[in-house]
């Protein structure tokens, strides 16, 4: 992709609302642009990002065998009748009637309506354990909507229920997502830390957050340093193996400020592994046995025929918040640099241009070509502006890598250089195996 030709809407009067620096430079840099309160369009340069996101999350969880599909965004309000949740949920949902005169809804989330897809053909506990996910917006109507992304009306999430047998059995499934979601956040380049939570509207009896440190997130935490020196390689998905990552995890001290002990925290953590600061939430899962399955009336053929009510789990992963999310856990200083594996260009190629002399410019749209060919996902800045413009514009943008043509090249040699750190000079074909790395 040539810079010029791409749409960034670079914004230079930053709203009084943007407070933090996700939502600051998310709008400087053209990623998304409000509608509404709470509500944004998401442009090319942010939405390539959390596709990037979306992606690695679908990949970890087709991984464990979850199975993707696709429920509405709209729903009928007769299910959460159903459950009891209608009156329960209150004004964070968004009601609204058909023609003809029917109470619908848009789904703030899907526990209802994959229990009424789940109880119409599921009969027989030979057909669990079943996990199902979607990736599909949602709708909450956040009394106070604020910084960006994180705290939207409209979100993008995934979504994934488990159904099992037996209580013990719906517990395996809860550590398999336990572990899987944190390979997932370890893909996307963050360090989360599961926590226990309250349950909240929700119900049940067994949940965790996933938090990533941050100083402008919502919660307080209290947290253990030496929970981030775990190996996560050295668990698999074995049922003792994934009891253990549970086991392991919890042992160290992590929670939030309404679960927070001082006698306890002091107790259990020496000084120099004290972690204070606070934490944004991208993951929340939940069990919650039979809950939904009760009141529905999503009942299985046990081994001896007897009917009984499916136990199930739910997981949450707030794709369109991990695009703020990473930057607040990234940007520093001014720079933006993002995990490799969600940048939206894996490296930018940045020629130094003059009216006179577009030799520099000749140069990089041939290793742009060479780039591409071993699908490498790279940006040409080609915009004709001095140098020292076009490197305060990338700190910003936050590419990774960048390959600079300029009074410092040679012949067939370039800068090659890692954001915020020193540059080397190297052949193409030694950019191309260092990128590959
Ligand atoms: P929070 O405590 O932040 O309000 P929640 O506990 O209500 O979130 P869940 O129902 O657990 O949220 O939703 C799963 C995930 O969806 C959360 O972990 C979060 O990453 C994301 N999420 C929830 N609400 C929003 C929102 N208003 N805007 C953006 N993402 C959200
Ligand atoms: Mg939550």
């Amino acid at each position: 992709m040539y810079l010029s030709k791409l749409f960034i809407p670079i914004t230079k009067d930053l709203p009084a609302e943007a407070k933090i620096k996700s939502h600051q430079l998310m709008l400087r840099t053209g990623m998304i642009k409000q509608s509404s309160a709470g509500i944004y369009s998401w442009l090319p340069l942010g939405f390539k990002v959390m596709k990037k996101i979306e992606q690695i999350v679908r990949e970890e969880q087709n991984f464990i065998g979850a199975q993707e599909m696709l429920m509405p965004t709209i729903q009928s309000s007769e299910i959460w009748k159903e459950s009891g949740r209608y009156d329960d949920y209150g004004e964070e949902m968004l009601r609204i009637k058909d023609r003809q005169g029917r109470e619908m809804l848009y789904g703030p989330t899907n526990e209802e309506l994959i229990t009424d897809v789940f109880r119409s053909s599921v009969k027989s506990y030979k057909s669990l354990p079943q996990i199902l996910y979607h990736i599909q917006w949602k709708f909450r109507d956040e009394i106070r909507p604020r910084f960006g992304v994180m705290r939207c009306k409209e979100f993008y999430m995934k979504d994934a229920y488990s159904f099992d047998l037996t209580d013990e059995d719906a517990k395996k499934s809860y550590n398999k997502m336990f572990f899987s979601y944190l390979k997932t956040f370890r893909r996307l380049g963050l360090k989360a830390i599961p926590m226990a939570a309250d349950t909240g509207p929700i119900g049940g009896d067994l949940s965790h957050e996933f938090v990533i440190l941050a100083e402008t997130g919502e919660s307080q935490i209290f947290a253990d340093k030496r929970i981030f020196e775990i190996d996560l390689n050295k668990y698999d998905f074995t049922d003792e193996s994934l009891s253990k990552v549970r086991k392991d995890f919890t042992s160290f001290y992590a929670v939030t400020d309404d679960k927070f002990s001082e006698k306890k925290f002091n107790e259990q953590v020496d000084n120099k592994n004290q972690i204070k600061t606070k934490g944004i939430e991208v993951g929340h899962i939940f069990y919650f046995g039979d809950k939904y399955s009760k009141p529905m009336n999503c009942l299985i053929d046990d081994k001896s025929g007897k009917k009984i009510s499916v136990k199930m789990g739910s997981y949450g992963i707030g794709v369109s918040r991990l695009v703020g999310a990473a930057i607040e856990a990234n940007y520093n200083d001014d720079v933006m640099k993002w995990p490799k594996p969600i940048s939206p260009f894996d490296v930018v190629i940045l020629p130094s241009i003059n009216k006179n002399n577009n030799e520099n410019l000749q140069k990089a749209e041939k290793i742009y070509k060479e780039l591409k060919k071993q699908n490498v996902d790279v940006l040409l800045d080609d915009v004709d502006e001095n140098m020292s413009n076009k490197f305060k514009k990338h700190d910003l943008i936050g590419i990774p890598y960048q390959i600079i043509i300029g009074s410092k090249s040679e012949e067939n040699k370039f800068e090659f250089k890692e954001l915020k750190s020193k540059s080397e000079l190297l052949s193409v074909e030694n950019i191309k195996s260092k990128l590959k790395e």
